[in-house]
């Protein structure tokens, strides 16, 4: 059996409206109910395209009457350089790994208060640049109530004491044979093949598209070997691409 899940990264005030619109028509279009990854304070100049003022109130709340499911995004956006390994290990900058549990905990609560001020309750954390490390992980167990983190390369959900797993493995859609696959998208900077791309395989593959809910809906594993071998397998053929 396979599903697929779908994650749209960096919605903020300033993101590109017009193309953020035109992924939520198509989404809408399959009833596709996605997790979106919401920057709390964005102070990333990169992501600054339009500024839109109604971002706290009616965008966010027609997402939330629309059942997507907001998750915490960092905090600022802002990326710090750093010697000491992520988790996912991609760039030697983030906005946490290197941070001693103060400062990572400061960012954090910071954060989820700002989305608290808008009346949206996180349940689910993703670090900018995948970048994060066991400091993290221990802040948001300790002094939050997120127990899931979207990130890492097995092949379905699974569980690391107590913390969720839900796995983002893929960045273009594309069928796979089995498994649990999150497809990330980043609507500000999508160009029109995307678009008609992303419309034309959700008009094939909508029914195998599930929600954050369905995806936990059932008791998960423990991370066993299966996970470990697969996520070193999957970061191998990404690396010889
Ligand atoms: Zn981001």
């Amino acid at each position: 059996m396979v599903n697929y899940l779908i994650r749209l990264d960096d919605a903020c005030p300033q993101m590109h409206l017009e193309k953020w619109e035109r992924v939520e028509c198509i989404l809408n279009k399959y009833s596709i109910k996605p997790i979106v990854a919401v920057i709390p304070d964005n102070k990333d100049e990169t992501l600054f395209f339009n500024y839109n003022e109604n971002f706290w109130t009616s965008t966010i709340n027609r997402w939330q009457k629309n059942n997507w499911n907001l998750a915490l995004h960092g905090y600022q956006h802002l990326y710090h350089p750093t010697s000491k390994k992520s988790i996912v290990q991609f760039k030697n900058k983030s906005e946490f790994t290197g941070d001693d549990y103060q400062t990572q905990k400061d960012k954090i609560l910071k954060g989820i208060e700002i989305l608290n001020e808008y009346s949206i309750n996180p349940k689910i954390f993703i670090a900018p640049g995948h970048a994060f490390d066991e400091i993290t992980i221990e802040v948001l167990k300790n002094e939050t109530s997120i127990k899931v983190v979207s990130d890492g390369f097995s092949f379905r959900p699974y569980k690391i004491n107590g913390m969720c797993w839900v796995p983002q493995q893929l960045w273009n859609f594309r069928k796979m044979p089995f498994g649990t696959w999150t497809f990330c998208l980043h609507p500000n900077t999508m160009l029109e093949q995307d678009f008609l791309k992303m419309d034309k395989w959700l008009q094939n593959n909508n029914s195998k598209v599930i929600s954050f809910e369905q995806c936990l809906s059932t008791n998960l594993q423990n991370k066993n070997l299966n996970d470990i071998l697969f996520e070193k397998m999957l970061l191998i053929i990404r690396k010889t691409k």
